[in-house]
């Protein structure tokens, strides 16, 4: 567990958080492969989970600095069986490991498709979204800051700003063209699983200070990735 997080008045995103927070006392409970939270109360966060191995799926999820990170991602061209296979495995990795979304590169599919539920929980199922080659229409100016982590960066957390809000354009597995606007913290989900799809990563968009006072882990990470690759670390 980590200690509990210092003190700040941020506001904005506290009732966004409901699915995301193990609050110390009494509050809710994390999942993401993003977690974050409102620096304004003593909060801490679930352990975070690589799965590894799930029941149904040969995928796994890949850890920085594996290079399908940063490769880049082909459209979704066939609305088919395999793909709609795909994206249930994803969902059920997104799920075990106490997840709100995950995007293919992170299991090595190269391929522009994520799937998310902003509330963790698989008993809401309505609430999943499977997005093809999602594209953002507009952001919103306003801009908030919060504390993201991500399943291929196990066992840290940092400080992001994402906007408030975003209207996007995605097409389903079924092929069906949508459009969407998204707010609060679905759509802060929505632009860290966006930035997978660009080979952007969350530590991307550290302030120095974030980067500073994180770096020591994302070192730790490309020193496993190193020991136990054959091939050299993507950096
Ligand atoms: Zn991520």
């Amino acid at each position: 567990m980590r200690p509990p997080l210092p003190l700040v008045t941020r506001t904005s995103l506290l009732l966004l958080l409901l699915c995301n927070l193990e609050f110390a006392s009494s509050f809710f409970a994390t999942p993401l492969d993003h977690r974050m939270a409102p620096r304004r109360a003593v909060v801490r966060l679930r352990a975070e989970i690589n799965p590894g191995a799930v029941s149904g799926t040969s995928l796994r999820i890949l850890e920085y600095p594996h290079p399908a990170l940063r490769a880049p991602n082909a459209d979704v061209d066939a609305f088919d069986d395999e793909l709609r296979q795909l994206a249930k495995e994803m969902v059920s990795i997104m799920y075990a490991s106490g997840g709100c979304g995950l995007a293919a590169p992170q299991v090595g599919v190269n391929r522009r498709l994520m799937v998310f539920n902003p509330t963790g929980d698989p008993s809401k199922w309505m609430q999943e979204y499977v997005m093809c080659n999602a594209r953002i229409i507009q952001y919103a100016d306003a801009r908030s800051v919060g504390e993201e982590g991500c399943l291929s960066f196990p066992g840290f957390t940092a400080d992001v700003a994402r906007s408030n809000w975003i209207k996007i354009e995605y097409t389903n597995v079924r092929g069906k063209k949508q459009r969407k606007k998204l707010k609060g913290f679905d759509a802060i989900v929505f632009q860290h699983e966006y930035d997978h799809l660009d080979g952007v990563l969350y530590v991307d968009h550290l302030s120095e200070d974030e980067r500073n006072r994180v770096q020591a882990d994302i070192d730790a990470l490309t020193g496993r990735y190193t020991e136990t690759s054959a091939g050299p670390a993507a950096l």
